[in-house]
């Protein structure tokens, strides 16, 4: 089957299931041209909260469909690839945890939504990488164990320098990928390029940029600014959209591409199968599904 054939399959298998497709902005080209609606982290989930679809396939990796099963309980949410996992939420489990809330008593966890459903069960409000500052501040708190990503961590610490925050040491391994040398030797090329960077960057690469924000923000970003020639600090995936809504914008990416693997495991011919065979369903545990959708509500209520 051809791209063509196979995306007037999908058109057709999506209206006769009551289906709809979201898809982050790190998917395939050919993925997000097929997708309903397109977003960030929060996009998504508030997407998956409103929808009147009977069945979300959703184009990105399991936390995210997880996210949009906690929400939808009575839905289908289905994953195109069952094992498209994350990196960075692999990196806290519940015994560290609740471990680490036992040697830090009565501070508030802020869990990033990169982070299974049992994490989000133990937390007492989720962020992304767009309301992260709103989130913590609405805690009116003195202090705050935060994670797990340390480096969007501290990019939070650092604008709200009256909280005491306890970082979790994880990261994302395609945004540590990203260098302070790698886009240096791109401005030595190109002096008059803005440097755009996603908090999950380190905080040294965060120091040289000229705007820092999640990938919604960084593509109003490149689409608002005068400039003409922009240096990414996020996963490729973005580029597709960038191009698509900007026209007389160039973008470069730092060497090393930053590249998600876990998000190119969604191909067009596994989302034809998730609609054909309604595979894969998602399932989130009753008891954990429930307390971590009063924390992902928290969150919603904040942004
Ligand atoms: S880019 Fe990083 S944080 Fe995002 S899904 Fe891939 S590994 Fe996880």
């Amino acid at each position: 089957m051809n791209y063509i054939e196979m995306k007037s399959e999908i058109d057709r298998l999506k209206k006769e299931k009551n289906a709809i497709i979201i898809a982050h902005y790190y998917m395939r080209p050919e993925v997000q041209d097929v997708a309903d609606y397109i977003g960030d982290s929060l996009g998504l989930a508030r997407t998956a909260a409103k929808t009147d679809k009977q069945m979300i396939v959703f184009c990105g990796v399991d936390f995210m469909a997880e996210t949009a099963k906690i929400l939808m309980p009575d839905r289908d949410v289905l994953i195109p690839y069952s094992r498209a996992g994350c990196f960075l939420a692999d990196m806290i489990i519940p015994e560290e945890l609740n471990e680490y809330k036992e040697e830090h008593p009565n501070v508030p966890v802020v869990s990033y939504i990169n982070t299974t459903a049992e994490i989000k069960a133990l937390s007492d409000i989720i962020c992304t990488s767009s309301n992260a500052v709103n989130v913590v501040k609405s805690l009116h708190t003195k202090e705050v164990i935060f994670g797990p990503d340390k480096n969007l961590a501290q990019f939070v610490a650092d604008q709200l320098p009256e909280i005491k925050f306890h970082i979790w040491e994880g990261y994302c391994q395609v945004h540590e990928r990203i260098t302070v040398q790698s886009i240096l030797e791109i401005k030595k090329r190109h002096p008059d390029a803005a440097v755009v960077v996603h908090p999950e960057c380190t905080p040294q690469v965060i120091r040289i940029a000229d705007f820092v924000g999640s990938t919604t923000k960084i593509i109003n970003y490149v689409k608002d600014s005068d400039k003409k020639l922009f240096v990414i600090g996020t996963e490729i995936g973005i580029a597709h959209q960038i191009r698509k809504k900007t026209s007389g914008k160039r973008i470069i990416f730092p060497k090393a591409t930053p590249l998600c693997y876990n998000m190119k495991t969604i191909t067009l011919p596994r989302v034809l199968s998730a609609l054909k065979k309604d595979q894969f369903k998602v399932s989130v545990d009753k008891k954990t599904a429930e307390k971590a959708k009063i924390v992902i509500e928290r969150m919603l209520a904040v942004s």
